[in-house]
């Protein structure tokens, strides 16, 4: 039998693709085809009259066939984005213990600010005495960011951690070429445990990478790094708290090791949630530290759209930060936009087109204003709290690589305890899905065997966090009841099965083949 969309059902084929009902539906969650597939090529939501008769200037190049694109009527068009809008899970349709990610609530306010009509409609062009405003609010940004980490300058323009640690890494680089050292420090030491972005970072300016090993309790060794640093080392890229959810205790005699060899400390600050005013970077020895306003300070993931990674520096590399910065001038605020001269002598130039993202801004200065430094600090405590209470909670039935104690904001497990269980890390996340929770970051970091990293944040209730705790104590004894089908099979109760994401990663579809008949239609 086929459906609406011509795909056999019933007990058959559907059972593969989830659902098993006529439709592919499952209850009121509707199955959705792509536009192409669902649209007519006749069908259109407009009424267009025809155009008058031209002479076409196109020389011969004119289109002959019909485009072949999709008709749908409006409301046809409006279902198909509003179910499309449906099959997104975010922090606002529940917990999200995505570890290393930070999924913090998004505070409506934040949203309301950015759309204030003196901050939503103005333009990057706009003459500067006409957005004093904005200017304004990026600088009190700076100066929040300077102060909670303790650093002397602020580079707001990069769009994400990771372009961060790129604009952060090019100021240590023009600093190093500054000194005459370009050509002989030519390496950045990295840690095993390092997220994959600081590697890439390095490597993607020409640097040489250099590993240094973990120890056993998940911290990195200061006599480690020290044996590995030398006249060649242009930096090292330490993360704090590390990506196994833990405090980097010996930061200071590292930093100390570092400057000694005459390198630079850039900090990954991923983790800063963590810490926000208990402790500042550039206490610690930090130069240079990228902050995703995404995971620290409340404004959305924006699936790799619009965010926003600033970078603090330290008093050695402030002189080297990218153009445009905000500067007082006169009565007012001024752009630096040019590198070159002036204050922007040496300046590595230019990290984006424009200023970086004003909406971000807006929306983490919205959070830092409406928390106060208090509120803050209680958000840092309580994201720490709230990893510790589902660490205990699961402390029992779960292995932890680095030992039953205290973490930061995140709690690591490993997978010592699923051995000779035959359900790995893979299968335990999907069985999550079955149950309605999106799955903690699993195989990251690396250093912990099978890895699961969960964070949930500091928004999340005692009894959200009960529900979860509950519900992964579940699992856990399931798979040591020997409920090997539950994990296995997982996702059973998904719109889609199990996929094959290395297939998926490998050679990706990105280009819908139309079937004959609309072929033949187009031609
Ligand atoms: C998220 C993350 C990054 C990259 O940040 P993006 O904003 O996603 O580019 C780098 N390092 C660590 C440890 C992270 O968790």
């Amino acid at each position: 039998m086929l459906n609406r969309q011509g795909r056999p059902t019933g007990t058959g084929e559907a059972a593969t693709s989830g659902a098993g009902t006529f439709t592919g539906n499952r209850a009121l969650l509707q199955e959705e085809a792509l536009l192409f597939e669902t649209g007519r090529l006749d069908a259109t939501g407009v009424d267009i009259d025809e155009p008058a008769p031209f002479v076409s200037r196109l020389g011969g190049l004119e289109r002959k066939t019909p485009l072949a694109l999709p008709g749908l009527s409006e409301p046809e068009a409006m279902r198909h984005y509003v179910r499309l809008s449906q099959k997104n899970y975010g922090i606002d349709t529940g917990l999200f213990p995505l570890g290393s990610c930070t999924m913090k609530h998004n505070p409506r306010l934040n949203e309301k600010m950015a759309r204030l009509p003196g901050i939503g409609d103005i333009h990057p062009l706009q003459p500067v005495s006409t957005v004093q405003g904005a200017l304004a609010l990026m600088e009190m940004l700076g100066h929040w960011l300077t102060t909670l980490t303790g650093m002397a300058a602020v580079a707001l323009s990069p769009k994400a951690g990771a372009h961060g640690e790129l604009c952060g890494m090019m100021a240590i680089k023009a600093a190093i070429a500054a000194r005459g050292e370009a050509a002989q420090r030519t390496v950045v030491v990295v840690p095993d445990s390092a997220h994959g972005t600081n590697p890439a970072t390095a490597a993607l300016i020409g640097f040489t990478v250099r590993a240094v090993p973990a120890r056993e309790d998940g911290t990195v060794d200061p006599e480690a790094v020290k044996a590995v640093l030398g006249p060649d080392v242009a930096a090292i890229m330490l993360t704090n708290p590390n990506t196994c959810g833990l405090f980097e205790r010996d930061v200071v005699a590292i930093a100390d090791a570092v400057h000694a060899a005459g390198a630079y400390f850039y900090c990954d600050g991923a983790n800063f949630n963590a810490i926000v005013d208990k402790a500042r970077p550039g206490d610690l020895g930090v130069d240079a530290m990228h902050i995703n306003l995404h995971k620290t300070f409340s404004t959305p993931h924006g699936g790799g759209g619009p965010g926003a990674g600033p970078v603090v520096l330290s008093d050695r590399l402030a002189a080297f930060a990218p153009v445009p910065f905000v500067r007082r001038s006169g009565d007012g605020l001024a752009l630096v936009e040019v590198d070159g001269d002036g204050e922007a002598a040496q300046s590595f130039g230019r990290m984006t087109a424009f200023h970086g993202q004003m909406g971000m801004f807006v929306r983490a200065m919205s959070y830092m204003l409406s928390h106060g430094s208090d509120g803050l600090r209680q958000a840092s405590e309580d994201a720490v709290l709230n990893a510790n209470y589902v660490r205990a909670g699961l402390a029992d039935l779960m292995s932890q690589p680095f030992g039953d104690k205290p973490c930061m904001h995140e709690a690591l497990f490993d997978d010592t305890w699923l051995k000779g269980t035959g359900v790995t890390t893979l299968d335990f996340a999907k069985a999550m899905i079955d149950e309605g929770y999106h799955p903690m970051t699993v195989y990251f970091p690396l250093v912990a065997h099978g890895a699961m990293l969960v964070e949930p944040t500091e928004s999340e209730s005692k009894a959200s966090l009960d529900l979860f705790v509950a519900t992964l104590r579940d699992l856990a004894l399931a798979v040591k009841a020997g409920d090997t089908e539950r994990f296995t099979a997982a996702p059973r109760l998904a719109p889609r099965r199990r996929l094959d994401e290395t297939k998926a990663a490998r050679s990706p579809v990105l280009r819908w083949t139309p079937p004959e008949p609309i072929r033949d239609a187009a031609e």
